[in-house]
């Protein structure tokens, strides 16, 4: 089988909240996601999904991704899309970093192997594990009664995983993290996520702050070693997110005990093939995992929902429906979240079947 062509779309995706909103001011208010197709001679057609978290989140920026398949693409024509290790060494060689950009497409060669199997992504990714899998809800950075209040009508709604967009002023944020903790119930868990925001000194001023509070302290300061520092003077259980975006830095944390939980990205690590890579080190290692990714749509949803299942539960520790959170469906098959959970298609590939419609015309095509 062979790649015969690449084409990129380009989707809006407003939000129902309609604004999203995190650590230093920075906020969302309509995503740019990129939806990659994939054809083959075989006459079978991948997808994958890249939508970064705005320009300020990671080293991403949505029309990186088109511009990133424009360079990429034509080193993949006549490639074997199942040969998806290969195809991603391919990948780095022809284009040095920039994983975001070749997450898209290895995601739609897993959907092609899928089809071409006849098996669901997570049966290829390693196997199903349980029936379902537990979301957390992420709650825009709002004041402390606005968040509290959002907590408790999607606790309403069935989450019971919350991670609360803190990284702001830090009086504030304790006042947010006490607020939102007294709306918890027995069986809930409260991530406080500052996304870089705090200091050093103020994050270690906050943890010791919440110190009798149940809560997971994720990602407080920009660098690794702020974190590592912050780490060893709290009691908290503790996230690191930003800073591990490859195998060296998660096998030097792991070494460091710098982390109780790791929040793993799909277009962070590159795709499919490296976060599986990277999932599988740490359920070796007995280090549990968020498995999600930046943003995204009906499709990065899937995709997401493959990985998490074929992950032990017990390392599973929450994953998020992005789908739930924007306006626009842009595929049907997608995971659609009951009560709090969600599940990987049964169906070959990512299960899912785009809305040609919503798509439009492609922005990139490759042949
Ligand atoms: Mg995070």
């Amino acid at each position: 089988m062979k790649i015969t062509r690449i084409l990129a779309y380009r989707v809006e995706l407003p939000l129902h909240e309609v604004t999203y909103k995190w650590s230093g001011g920075k906020s969302v208010t309509v995503f740019d996601s990129t939806i990659v197709r994939v054809d083959t001679d075989a006459g079978i057609t991948g997808w994958g999904e890249v939508c970064p978290l705005g320009p300020f989140y990671l080293p991403a920026y949505a029309d990186g991704v088109r511009a990133g398949i424009r360079e990429l693409g034509p080193h993949l024509i006549g490639q074997d899309p199942r040969q998806l290790v290969r195809l991603n060494h391919l990948m780095d060689a022809a284009l040095k970093g920039h994983p975001y950009v070749k997450s898209g497409i290895d995601i739609a060669c897993w959907d092609i192997l899928g089809q071409f199997a006849n098996l669901p992504v997570c049966e290829l990714l390693g196997g199903r594990y349980g029936e379902s899998i537990r979301l957390y809800r992420a709650i825009s950075q709002e004041s402390p009664d606005e968040m509290a209040a959002k907590v408790a009508s999607y606790r309403a709604e069935g989450y019971s995983r919350f991670q609360l967009k803190v990284g702001g002023d830090p009086d504030t944020d304790i006042a947010r993290i006490f607020a939102v903790a007294a709306k918890l119930q027995p069986g809930d868990r409260l991530v406080a996520d500052a996304n870089t925001g705090w200091t050093q000194h103020e994050a270690v001023r906050i943890a010791k702050a919440v110190r009798d509070v149940d809560v997971y302290i994720e990602q407080p300061c920009l660098t690794y070693e702020e974190c590592l520092a912050v780490r060893r003077q709290t009691p908290h259980p503790f996230v690191l997110d930003e800073n591990i975006d490859d195998l060296g830095v998660l096998l030097r944390a792991k070494s460091d005990l710098a982390m109780d939980v790791v929040n793993l990205k799909i277009s962070k690590l590159g795709g499919l093939t490296k976060i599986r890579q990277a999932r599988d080190l740490c359920v070796s290692m007995g280090i549990a995992m968020t498995l999600e990714d930046s943003w995204g749509g009906d499709i990065a949803t899937a995709a997401i929902a493959h990985l998490a299942h074929s992950t032990p539960e017990a390392f599973r520790f929450t994953s998020t429906d992005f789908n739930s959170y924007v306006t626009v469906s842009t595929a049907t098959g997608a995971p659609q979240r009951v009560n709090g959970f969600m599940q990987a298609s049964t169906a070959p590939g990512l299960g899912i079947q785009p809305r040609m419609d919503v798509l439009g015309a492609p922005v990139v095509t490759v042949a």
